[in-house]
């Protein structure tokens, strides 16, 4: 199932992306669920067709947690060993916005660069979760860009002002909650070049690995979303671009960049 968050004529509602079962090639809806997309969600009788909403970011978690250097390749042009443990950080839900949203280019950097990733939504509470069980606490997965102001990045030898500005995390644009993850391409275009062109099959700790590790630190709640990490070909963006990132089997998230006032 695709799950979104929406804006429709009358609010704001999450919803699942469906097609209409004797018109498999025609155009898409967008059916209303009733509360949260958690558990097993029910819907109320309302739908939109898909051009007459605005898709948001498809979740709003509490907490955001990244993975660096999880492909080999990356951690080499950032000049690093790809590191025995996962390395993690954390952006500020404040962070996040949603397809199509703007990224804000904030005056005190010089260089903002785009990091595609396939990102994993927690379904429920949890801890202490054993790899093997991961599978039981995974919503979906979707797309994130994890934007790093990378001059801050290396000045401040930490990450949080570097990764954390308004508009840094977008994502979308929904969450697919029937996918393996383990063998999805992942692709970063910016003004329609490819600039990132690789595989989840390369990830260095995999997602159940990642969910084990992170859940012994930190209780994990519904929507909490884990970015996992980009592969090699991370570079700047400019004010006017688009940056699209493309999983498959998820589809592709598409974001503008702008310079902030
Ligand atoms: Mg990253």
């Amino acid at each position: 199932m695709r799950l979104a968050r929406i804006a429709h004529p009358e609010g704001v509602a999450f919803a699942a992306i469906v097609g209409e079962a004797d018109n498999p090639d025609g155009p898409l809806f967008a059916a209303e669920i009733a509360e949260h997309p958690f558990g097993k969600p029910e819907f109320t009788s309302r739908k939109w067709p898909l051009a007459d909403v605005r898709l948001l970011a498809p979740i709003l978690p509490s907490k955001i947690i990244c993975i660096g250097k999880n492909y080999a390749d990356h951690a080499r042009e950032m000049g690093s060993e790809p590191p025995a443990q996962p390395v993690i950080f954390m952006k500020p839900s404040t962070a996040v916005i949603g397809p199509n949203g703007a990224i804000r280019r904030p005056v005190d950097s010089e260089r903002v660069d785009y990091e595609g990733e396939l990102a994993v939504v927690i379904g429920q509470p949890c801890r202490d979760v054993a790899a093997a069980d991961a599978d039981k606490v995974i919503l979906g997965y979707t797309i994130a860009n994890d934007v790093t102001a990378r001059d801050q990045q290396k000045a401040d030898g930490q990450w949080t002002r570097a990764k954390g500005y308004d508009t840094f995390c977008p994502l979308g644009p929904w969450i697919e909650t029937s996918l393996d993850p383990t063998d999805l391409d992942i692709r970063t275009e910016l003004d329609g070049e490819v600039k990132q062109d690789s595989n989840t099959a390369f990830l260095l700790h995999t997602i159940p690995e990642l969910i084990e590790y992170v859940s012994k630190v930190m209780t994990l709640l519904p929507g909490d979303v884990i970015l996992t990490g980009t592969p090699a070909g991370v570079g700047p963006m400019v004010a006017g671009q688009k940056v699209a990132v493309t999983v498959s089997g998820i589809g592709t998230l598409e974001n503008t960049v702008q310079d902030r006032a």
